[in-house]
């Protein structure tokens, strides 16, 4: 399957520019060298093997790539081989372009005709966090062995497509250091969690601050992957495990995907690692401070990688190699996991699209949808697990006991494996969601989306349900660049409410079903008013003179025999209040017909015929 490129047959790709020859490594000379004369350049046998030279990878000397090495070695294999290409796909707030390179035995590289062919779209995301760039490496090696054929799982690449994300975060590999990890093993350098605007694009999926994240989603609606993997590295306990892996709680997928998930796949990715030097384990979060009391599942909300590509069905995947272990082992450990997940999506293609398809007629069927879950502390499965002994001896900084793990007293037992959640917030589907076209910061986020949404052509009256919102707790410091709000409570209404030409009807049973439930229910976890899309309905806008209301909140109170006597029992029994005149006007202003309607009336309104 190892072919020189000289003809370019590819399917037509849309949404992307592909990068033509003349881009990757030798990108600042195209300007001025004409572009007859490049081609001639580069069809000179010599130069491949310079530019493999020039990017090799050097895992094994704990070093890691740089951005422009990997976006390099990418060019190089795309100018080789006919199987590969390597696409401009959106920018980044670095300034610098992301990209996206995609492996397809076929030759074709839209995803369009890929589905159409019934093959596999197996997408890997790395360098969110390029602090871990285990995958940055693995991923580098994968495609440059499975293209050459050195690796004999290439024959896998006949049913499944592989697209690369080579670095999400271009800003944060960028910024390149030494002591960005002081829990890591090395490499020696790597680069920053923080993007170019301090964002960690992990929690970035649902708010969109940065120009990485939009590309992405932009790039995950367009090739709706059947199986997704995001690449880190590990903090926390130490344990003998060179990789962990994360995939979402079974209850948060559609039974036919949660069934296949746990019966079929994980199975084989754990015994598929069983058969490398690098057996796989759950991702170990310990219930207690360590592991030997039972570790627990994650929640993955949508505002995580993996949290919003399960909201549309995509098996995903978080891979945690440990952050003890020395890189070669951790780049290996991962390209292993990356081999294996290649192999079952080659030898499952037709049941993991089958399973996509039915995942997501259930969804679109669904009544409700749980949006916020607390663990399951009462059921657990036993997992055998290998740890080290936990002890403690005194610090010599501090003089205060202090945790260390035993490496020379190694043990395995079976722990509990907390992976069981509870629904704690539920709501039930609306048949469509209203939202005012004032709000284009949210309209904008829906379209990215690809949200089927249609306008008002008219002002309209409409009988809907509103949200009002009640208490709700905010951050004292910003979180990822908002003041994020949790907890939040809201009392339901029904009102004839007057929308406007251009206000937007989104019907609710579409494929973007459960992302519109998630963030557009203001009670989400990750909701678009938790990220404070929507805080301007939280300020009061008008507002009345004690002096003035005065004769009115006596009217008022004449004309309510009911007000007044609320009012009075306030009066004697909450010495705050009755010691306060303002409080208590505005305790009837607040009442009033003049207290403004929409004060915390939610935007966004539930709507059924
Ligand atoms: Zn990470």
């Amino acid at each position: 399957m190892r072919m020189k490129k000289h003809n370019r047959g590819t399917g037509k790709i849309t949404g992307m520019e592909q990068i033509s020859k003349v881009s990757g490594i030798i990108g600042p000379v195209r300007s001025w060298i004409p572009l007859s004369l490049l081609w001639i350049f580069l069809s000179l046998p010599w130069i491949p093997h310079s530019v493999q030279a020039q990017v090799s990878l050097r895992y094994a000397q704990n070093e890691t790539v740089t951005w422009q090495e990997a976006i390099d070695m990418y060019g190089w294999l795309d100018r080789q081989y006919e199987e590969a290409v390597l696409m401009k796909a959106g920018e980044t707030d670095a300034g610098r372009p992301l990209h996206l390179f995609v492996i397809s035995a076929g030759g074709i590289f839209d995803p369009d005709s890929i589905r159409a062919a019934g093959k596999a779209i197996f997408f890997i995301n790395n360098g969110i966090h390029p602090g871990e760039p285990c995958g940055v490496d693995a991923s580098l090696k994968l495609a440059d062995e499975l293209l050459s054929g050195k690796d004999p799982y290439a024959r896998f690449l006949e049913h499944t497509v592989v697209a690369i994300v080579p670095v999400l975060n271009v800003g944060g590999m960028l910024n390149r250091g030494s002591h960005f990890r002081a829990n890591q093993n090395g490499p020696v350098e790597h680069g920053f969690r923080g993007n170019a605007r301090n964002l960690d694009l992990n929690r970035d999926f649902i708010k969109l601050d940065s120009r990485n994240t939009r590309s992405l989603v932009r790039l995950l609606r367009e090739w709706e992957p059947d199986v997704f993997v995001d690449t880190h590295t590990s903090d926390g306990a130490d344990y003998p495990y060179v990789i962990t892996l994360i995939h979402s709680p079974q209850q948060r997928l559609e039974r036919v995907q949660s069934e296949f998930l746990n019966g079929t796949m994980l199975p084989f990715l754990y015994d598929a690692m069983k058969n490398t030097p690098y057996e796989m384990i759950p991702y170990v979060w310990s219930m207690d401070q360590t592991p030997g009391k039972g570790i627990v599942g994650f929640m993955d909300y949508p505002r995580y990688t993996t949290g919003y590509t399960s909201l549309f069905n995509t098996l995903s995947f978080t891979v945690e190699t440990h952050m003890l272990k020395p890189f070669e082992d951790r780049v290996l450990a991962t390209w292993h996991l990356l081999r294996a997940v290649l192999q079952f999506c080659s030898t499952h293609p037709t049941e993991i699209r089958e399973v996509k398809k039915q995942a997501m007629e259930e969804k679109i069927g669904r009544d409700t949808f749980t949006l916020r879950w607390e663990q399951d502390t009462s059921r657990y499965e036993r997992l055998s697990f290998k740890g080290y002994a936990a002890r403690t001896k005194p610090s010599l900084v501090t003089g205060h006991p202090r945790l260390y793990y035993d490496r020379k007293a190694p043990w395995k037992k079976e722990i509990p494996y907390y992976k069981y959640f509870n629904p704690v917030i539920q709501v039930e589907v609306p048949e469509y969601y209203i939202l005012p076209g004032a709000w284009q910061e949210v309209a904008e986020r829906l379209r990215l989306n690809g949200v089927e949404m249609k306008e008002f052509t008219a002002d309209t009256v409409l009988e809907v349900e509103v949200y009002y919102i009640g208490d709700y707790n905010t951050r004292r410091e910003p979180y990822n660049g908002h003041y994020w709000h949790s907890e939040t409570s809201v009392r339901r209404e029904n009102e004839r409410v007057r929308f406007l030409a251009g206000d937007l009807l989104i019907p609710v049973r579409q494929e973007a079903i459960e992302y519109l439930v998630q963030t557009l229910e203001p009670r989400g976890y990750d909701s678009f008013f938790s990220w404070n899309f929507f805080d301007a309905v939280l300020f009061r806008n008008e507002y009345f003179s004690p002096y003035i209301f005065e004769e009115t909140a006596q009217e008022i109170l004449e004309a309510d025999p009911g007000l007044k006597r609320e009012f009075e029992a306030l009066r004697s029994g909450d010495s705050v209040f009755s010691a306060n005149p303002y409080l208590q006007l505005r305790y009837i202003y607040e009442r009033s017909p003049w207290s403004e309607p929409t004060f915390r009336r939610y935007p966004v309104c539930r709507y059924s015929l």
